[in-house]
This record gives C-alpha cells, structure tokens and sequence, in this order.
C-alpha cells in the first residue's frame, strides 16, 4: 500500500510516502529515510520499475517539514542494485535467522506483537526514543 502512485507523462512513477514522524530539530531527513524507511523506498522503487515504469521517483514527506521532501531517483538500470541490497537487507530472515533488532526503540517496536512476552529486550529499551538521526 502506498499513499500516492502517480504516472508521470514521461512514463515515470511517484511514489509519495507522508510520515507523521514527531521531528528532533535539525534532523538529517536523508538519514533519518535510509536508516527507518530504507527497505521501505527501495521496495516501491523495485515495485514501480518491474512493473513497468522507466523511471521511479520515491519521495518521503515528514508532515513536519513538508516542504523538504526526501527524494530518491530510480531507472531500470537500478534494478539489479535494489535487488541485490534487498536480498543483503533480507540476509538474515532469508537464512531463517529471527534475531531481535539490535537497536530497539519505539518507532520500531510499538506494534510489534513479540514486545510484551517474547522479545529478549527489556520494555525500557523496546520503548525508548533513539537519538536524532
Ligand atoms: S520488540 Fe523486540 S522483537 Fe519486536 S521489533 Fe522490537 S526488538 Fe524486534
């Protein structure tokens, strides 16, 4: 599910993903994308290129600073990359390994169903708000 797919004229697509993210002052919005959202745009990315559009703009838009999107650029020649650094991303979940994050926060971890019982990480650390990025 994406928030907005549009096709351009050039035969491009947008994808517009809006963030509700609450905003530290001065947050490197690029970092803050690949480090929270980096699986996510790179999957739209591969999504709108196998299916079919020459080109892929995917942009994240903190309802905070909406006038500062995080843009990132796709052509089809970017599909072996975005596959290649998805399968890394993958690595462990493809190889059957379920490890707990190794920097929990809240962001992460609200909705995970494993955090009141299952996980190994103390409720504090599931629950704590990660320094800005
Ligand atoms: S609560 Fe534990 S298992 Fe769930 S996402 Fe966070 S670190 Fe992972």
């Amino acid at each position: 599910v994406v928030d907005v797919l549009a096709a351009e004229a050039d035969g491009t697509a947008l994808v517009v993903d809006y963030k509700s993210d609450r905003l530290e002052p001065g947050a490197d919005l690029e970092a803050l994308v690949e480090r929270d959202y980096g699986v996510q745009r790179r999957i739209y990315a591969l999504a709108a290129l196998e299916g079919g559009h020459a080109g892929c703009e995917v942009a994240h838009a903190f309802l905070e600073r909406a006038d500062e999107p995080v843009r990132a650029s796709y052509t089809r020649e970017d599909v072996p990359r975005l596959r290649a650094e998805l399968e890394a991303m993958a690595e462990g979940v493809l190889a059957g390994r379920f490890e707990v994050a190794p920097e929990p926060h809240i962001g992460l971890c609200a909705g995970c169903p494993g955090r009141p019982a299952m996980c190994s990480w103390e409720l504090d650390m599931t629950g704590r708000a990660l320094p800005p990025a």
